[in-house]
């Protein structure tokens, strides 16, 4: 079960333990480092709770080395006993580690933040996975949450972010928002250039198309597939989005590393999922799995090189939920370690029955676990959910 820092101090964290192992959950994922938000917490301290992107511990002074990130004030101690806590009722506890979301840095380092085709850094939310201050920053924090001990380090945005503006009364269409979200930094523009990508043309070819429907061109039709791409933006476009894996990829090798060094284990977890289903549990047509690319993930070459795999099954059908995990499975290999993460009520799943349902399918699919997101968003009823869903 993903657990809040906020939850634990609100509730108090023998009294979560208790009700969670209580649920026959064999474990807690902790948010160590999240990024800032405001959400409803039902059965929090505060009904709405504002979190902050910062450090849940206090992050060892001698692993950093540029960017570093500051203990969240009132938070600093919040993993402290929690590991004993989780041991006396044999529960195991892993850290939630998000990596480079953190408006917090990128507000005072806009110069690691993603670029836009344009020459614009928009995005202070986003810090780059190719700059290399961001690279030894993800490694470092890697090393610190697995040095608190936990057994295993779950990474949520180790990758590209898709673009998110807060308000956009240009109706661009999925391909005009990928392409807008592609960042071309001098060092993503770099990778790709050694990787025979031409870049430039790449750049001024997004800018050219985006550029358009800012001009009132009609925006793209369809979904973002590697053949419709090409067919609106060219080779070019198409081979710098590819390039983008191999950043990635080297970026997560390096951290897995890192966490293996420590004594832990990496859970790498993909943002593709909730891309797709996040806002009503009715997720785009492809695959999680299928689309991962999109960010930058390859999931073939990362199965070679990460033990373990979190797909957000965010849902409301069963029946794609063990697709999402099918698929997965056949792209990272067999033998990896893949968890589903299922959200326990609305808007994925409105009854005891759909949550069962779901995690049979998970399973069948060959998900070596089911995870629940997360404890304090939401209600204790839809909690009560759980027990069912375990006793498979
Ligand atoms: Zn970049």
């Amino acid at each position: 079960m993903y657990v809040f820092v906020e939850d634990l101090r609100g509730e108090g964290v023998e009294r979560v333990l208790d009700r969670v192992s209580g649920y026959g959950v064999s474990g807690i994922t902790v948010g160590a480092v999240h990024h800032a938000s405001r959400d409803v917490t039902p059965h929090g301290l505060s009904r709405l709770t504002i979190r902050h992107d910062g450090a849940h511990f206090t992050p060892p002074p001698e692993l950093f080395d540029g960017l570093r990130l500051a203990p969240v004030p009132g938070y600093a101690d919040a993993f402290d006993g929690l590991r004993e806590a989780c041991a006396k009722r044999s529960m195991k506890l892993h850290g939630w580690t998000v990596f480079l979301r953190n408006a917090t840095l990128g507000t005072e380092h806009p110069d690691v933040t993603v670029r836009d085709c344009f020459g614009d850094r928009g995005s202070l939310t986003d810090l780059c996975p190719a700059h290399p201050d961001v690279r030894d920053y993800a490694v470092a924090l890697a090393r610190a949450v697995a040095r608190l001990g936990v057994d295993s380090v779950v990474a949520e945005s180790l990758h590209f972010r898709p673009l998110k503006p807060q308000r956009s009364f240009v109706p661009l269409g999925p391909m005009d928002a990928y392409l807008f979200a592609l960042c071309f930094c001098d060092y993503c523009m770099r990778r790709a250039t050694d990787l025979g990508v031409n870049a430039e043309v790449a750049r001024e070819e997004c800018a050219r198309i985006v550029g358009g429907v800012f001009d009132g061109d009609p925006p793209a039709q369809g979904e973002v597939t590697r053949a419709a791409l090409t067919a609106y933006a060219g080779p070019d476009v198409v081979a710098y989005a590819r390039a983008r894996s191999e950043t990635v990829t080297t970026l997560v090798s390096e951290v897995a590393s890192a966490v293996a060094d420590e004594g832990s284990k990496l859970v790498f977890i993909d943002s593709t999922g909730a891309v797709k289903g996040y806002t009503d549990g009715l997720p785009t047509p492809g695959l999680a799995a299928h689309d991962a690319w999109q960010l930058g993930v390859d999931l073939v070459a990362l199965g070679d090189l990460v033990p373990a795999f979190g797909v957000l099954a965010y849902a409301r059908d069963a029946a794609r939920v063990a697709d999402d995990v099918g698929a997965y499975l056949r792209s990272v290999g067999k033998d990896r370690e893949v968890r589903a993460v299922l959200r326990p009520g609305h808007p994925d799943s409105d009854s005891v029955d759909r949550l069962v349902a779901k995690a049979r399918g998970a399973k069948a699919a060959g998900a070596l676990a089911v995870d629940f997101y997360a404890y304090g968003l939401v209600p204790h009823p839809v909690l009560d959910r759980i027990p069912a869903a375990l006793s498979l």
